[in-house]
């Protein structure tokens, strides 16, 4: 099967680092066939240039990091498929501006995640707390009612970090399954794809995203794949690409989504396309 990585960070985000280049090269000497340079947007939903110089890049970096990456996709397409992504924010009330973002520039891949839930980051430095201070339960609804709501805009070709509130070893309570179930139905409705991450591996909860039982669901809904590592160094670009595949196949996924501007395929099994 094809190596892939849809998910990549650059050193533009203030807490990754390498440049676009080094994550290229990186997947070149790792045999990936395609590469998408995905790093966050801009923090479009606070004023200022550069709210928050340690979670996005400046708004007026945004220009500069796809003409880097343009000319990154010329030079190297002979040698490998790099794809001009972005890593964009669901922030609710705010899906006006995010599309008049997003329609400003053409990406191969756009990914949609939630990491702002209830007025703070679920994902950052300090949110393992709001697990003891504001409920693992309150979370995880919270959570799954945006990335439903997310999924239904449109806006967005993947949807990343399915069960992303687990980060820090909080397992989802069985009282949120009614919401996740709902996050599920709205992912298939909406035809995106969703990305199975080995980015977990490497955090305390040490389980790729999203859990086996989830991703069954998923895949059972018809929801298609893709693989990522979302990388926030050069060296974890492709990071347990091929075990990822193998999840995805444990849990039945018949269909690999490929994007080109913001153009959706789908690869099966029995696809020439897939042979090594
Ligand atoms: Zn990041
Ligand atoms: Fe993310
Ligand atoms: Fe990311
Ligand atoms: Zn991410």
């Amino acid at each position: 099967m094809r190596l892939t990585d849809y998910h990549t960070h650059t050193f533009r985000c203030g807490h990754a680092g390498g440049m676009a280049r080094d994550y290229i090269e990186s997947a070149l000497i790792k045999g990936l066939s395609s590469v998408a340079v995905t790093d966050h947007i801009p923090i479009y939903f606070l004023p200022g240039d550069d709210p928050l110089p340690e979670f996005a890049m400046a708004k007026s970096e945004l220009a500069g990091y796809v003409n880097e990456v343009l000319g990154l996709k010329e030079e190297y397409a002979s040698r490998i498929e790099v794809l001009l992504g972005i890593e964009a924010d669901y922030i609710e009330g705010r899906e006006a501006d995010l599309e008049h973002l997003l329609n400003r520039y053409q990406w191969d891949v756009v990914l949609g995640s939630v990491h702002w839930v209830a007025g703070d980051w679920i994902d950052g430095p300090s949110s393992a707390r709001r697990h003891e201070t504001e409920g693992s339960e309150a979370l995880f609804n919270e959570y799954y009612r945006l990335l439903a709501r997310a999924c239904k805009t449109g806006l967005f070709d993947v949807m990343t970090h399915f069960d992303l509130p687990k980060k820090f070893g909080h397992q989802r309570p069985e009282a949120c399954r009614e919401l996740e179930m709902a996050a599920v139905a709205a992912a298939a409705e909406a035809t995106v794809a969703i990305e199975v991450s080995s980015a977990g591996l490497r955090k305390p909860v040490r389980e790729e995203y999203p859990a086996p039982e989830l991703l069954s669901r998923l895949v059972l809904a018809g929801v298609p794949v893709v693989f990522s590592s979302d990388a926030h160094a050069p060296a974890e670009v492709g990071w347990e690409i091929r075990l990822m595949q193998k999840k995805a196949q444990q849990a039945g996924a018949r269909f690999t989504a490929t994007f080109k501007n913001r153009q959706r395929s789908l690869e099966g099994p029995g696809d020439p396309a897939r042979q090594p």
